[in-house]
C-alpha cells in the first residue's frame, strides 16, 4: 500500500485531508541555489512520459479536491507533459482544475498555452539583484525573474512575487521592497529554513540576526509572511509585542495574524506541512512532505520509517 492509500494517518488525527499536492515532476533545475532542500546532481529521467505513473496521484488529488502545485523544478518539457496532463484528468474525471505554479523565472512561459487554467503563479525573487544573483548562485537571475513578473502582469495575470530571505539576501532589502511596491506585484517571504545537515550562508545560525530578519519582515510594505519554524515565534512576539493574537487560519492549516500595517502573518509549523502537504516526485511517488533520497534535509527515525514504508509497499 502506498501513501494515498494511507493516508488514514491524517483520519486519525482528525486530518479530513492532505490539501496540498506539490509536484515535482522534473528531477533537475538550470540553478543550484544556496537555499535549495534539493540535492543538486543530475538526475536522468527514466522513461517518458510518466502520465501513467503520475496518473495515480492526480486522480487522489482531483477526486478529493486537493489543490495541485507544480513547483517545476523548471518548467521542461517534461513538467508542462505533467501540466497538461493533469488537465485532460481533470477534464475526464470532470473536476476542476485547482494548479498553481511556481518558477525561478527562466521557464514560466512554456506554460503559455495552459495559461488560463493556472490559478497562482508564483515567481521566486530572493531580494535586491545583487543579493538574490549571490543566493541562487546565477548572474542576472533577478532580472529575468523581474522580467517574467512584468511580462505576466502586461498579459493579464497577477502574479505572486515569492521569496526567502536569508542572511544574504537581507542585504538591500529596503531597496527590493522599493521595486515591489512600484512593480504592485504580491509579495509572500518566508525565512531560509534551518532544517538541513549541510552549513550554508543562506542559513540564519545567529538569533540576533534572525531577529532583525523578523523585524524587517514585520515592517515595510504589505506582505503575507510565512512562518514555518517553531523558533521563530518567540523572537516574532519580542518584535511585535504581547498584543498580537493569533487566529485559526480559513483555508489552510495554522494560525494567523493580521499588522495595521497590511502585513498578515502566517504560522505554519514544518511538523503540521508534513501531514498535510503531500509530495509526489518526478516518477509519481507521493511521500510524505519529504524524499531523503532527493533532499538535503534530515529526516529523523520515525520519518524515516514512515517514508520507507511508503516508498516500499506497506508493513
Ligand atoms: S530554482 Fe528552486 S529548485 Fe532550482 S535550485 Fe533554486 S531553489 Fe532549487
Amino acid at each position: 500500500m502506498n501513501l494515498i492509500h494511507q493516508w488514514s494517518l491524517g483520519q486519525l488525527l482528525n486530518e479530513p485531508r492532505p490539501y496540498r499536492l506539490i509536484a515535482t515532476p522534473e528531477p533537475n533545475c538550470n540553478l543550484a541555489c544556496e537555499h535549495c532542500y534539493f540535492s543538486h546532481k543530475h538526475v536522468s529521467p527514466t522513461i517518458q512520459p510518466l502520465v501513467f505513473q503520475w496518473g495515480e496521484a492526480l486522480s487522489f488529488a482531483l477526486n478529493n479536491d486537493i489543490e495541485v502545485l507544480c513547483a517545476g523544478r523548471v518548467m521542461s518539457k517534461r513538467a508542462v507533459d505533467f501540466v497538461w496532463y493533469y488537465i485532460a484528468a481533470a477534464k475526464v474525471h470532470q473536476k476542476e482544475v485547482r494548479l498553481s505554479v511556481v518558477d525561478n523565472g527562466y521557464t514560466v512561459f512554456n506554460l503559455e498555452p495552459h495559461f488560463d487554467h493556472i490559478n497562482t503563479f508564483n515567481i521566486s525573487i530572493d531580494g535586491a539583484d545583487k543579493a538574490h544573483d549571490k543566493q541562487r548562485r546565477m548572474e542576472g537571475s533577478a532580472r529575468v525573474a523581474w522580467k517574467a513578473i512584468r511580462k505576466l502582469k502586461r498579459k493579464g495575470y497577477d502574479p505572486l512575487l515569492s521569496s526567502c530571505l536569508s542572511p544574504i539576501t537581507m542585504s538591500g532589502w529596503n531597496e527590493f521592497e522599493k521595486e515591489v511596491e512600484q512593480t504592485d506585484v504580491r509579495l509572500s517571504v518566508s525565512l531560509t529554513l534551518d532544517v538541513g545537515s549541510t552549513r550554508s550562508p543562506s542559513i540564519f545560525s545567529k538569533q540576533d540576526e534572525r531577529e532583525r530578519a523578523l523585524e524587517l519582515l514585520v515592517t515595510g510594505i504589505p506582505k503575507l509572511v510565512q512562518i514555518y519554524d517553531t523558533r521563530d515565534i518567540e523572537p516574532l512576539h519580542k518584535v511585535l509585542g504581547d498584543s498580537v493574537i493569533w487566529e485559526k487560519s480559513e483555508n489552510l492549516p495554522g494560525m494567523t495574524t493580521a499588522l495595521d500595517n497590511g502585513v498578515v502573518i502566517v504560522y505554519r509549523p514544518l511538523s503540521v506541512l508534513r501531514l498535510v502537504e503531500f509530495l509526489m516526485d518526478h516518477e509519481g511517488t507521493v511521500f510524505c512532505h519529504l524524499n531523503p533520497e532527493t533532499s538535503t534535509l534530515e529526516l529523523n527515525k520515525k520519518e524515516l520509517l514512515a517514508w520507507s514504508i511508503w516508498k516500499h509497499g506497506g508493513i
